[in-house]
């Protein structure tokens, strides 16, 4: 079932949305050669923690961390760990907080030092199909709308779209209805209505849109190696068009 947020919903849940982005701004500015993940998750934490927020994903299903920190090839939900940030790295970083009874998530990828040209234009393509979908997710359109605008802009530029990962409905839960896949049909799929509100995710990569999940069942791999990029962002539908939740 879609829920639909009130005005006074949506005020609320902008609250724990903006903890949100700055727990991701943070993360952003820690990321540089010689850092480890277990080093950015734990001031992501602290920073959530002294907001009045909770961590939304520390705990969820098990997983061991406040922030997905994906590096490389890994797609999404890599575990914080030992693992040292080095010179060139793409690092995506998602960050969640759960407050005033809302989840806010949001998620970016960031350049430690000087990243290759191909990374760079990955990185942009990521970011920019981010914007294309949001820009579809008009009321009165589908949510096909949304994924056909990211898919489109993102195969044209010779990237992939990740098939076996989706954005999702947000809200009271981390997880709602509906499912907000990156590759889609125009006009297809249920219709976006004031008060909705999703998370558009899009996992982009230079080969292959196929992935493996690893034995800890959680880091997720291009199946080919290639590196992958993941911008999000937490929208509300409105009369007046997408608001960006998780705008800082
Ligand atoms: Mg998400």
């Amino acid at each position: 079932m879609i829920s639909v947020k009130s005005s006074h919903d949506l005020r609320a849940m902008k609250e724990a949305c903006q903890i949100s982005a700055q727990a991701l701004q943070l993360a952003g500015s820690l990321v540089e050669p010689g850092i480890t993940t277990a080093e950015i998750d734990h001031e992501v934490e602290k920073f959530i923690r002294k907001a009045g927020a909770k961590p939304n994903f520390l705990g969820y299903g098990g997983f061991p961390g406040s922030a997905c920190i994906s590096i490389n090839e890994v797609v999404i939900h890599g575990i914080p760990g030992k693992r040292v940030i080095r010179e060139g790295d793409i690092v995506s970083v998602d960050t969640g907080a759960f407050y005033n009874g809302f989840n806010g998530d949001n998620a970016a990828t960031f350049a430690a030092g000087t990243i290759s040209p191909e990374a760079q234009g990955l990185l942009d393509t990521t970011r920019e199909s981010l914007y294309k979908g949001i820009e579809a997710a008009q009321a009165g359109n589908r949510i096909g709308d949304i994924g056909a605008a990211v898919q489109r802009y993102v195969e044209e530029r010779g990237y992939s779209v990740v098939r076996q990962f989706v954005g999702h409905g947000v809200g009271t839960d981390l997880h709602e209805d509906p499912s907000v896949p990156n590759f889609g049909t125009p006009g297809r799929g249920p219709r976006l209505t004031p008060g909705m509100t999703i998370a558009i995710e899009p996992m982009i990569t230079m080969g292959t849109y196929e992935v493996k999940i690893l034995p800890d069942k959680w880091t997720t791999v291009t199946a080919d190696g290639k590196l992958a990029a993941h911008f999000e962002h937490t929208i509300a539908i409105t009369q007046n068009g997408p608001v960006i939740l998780t705008m800082p």
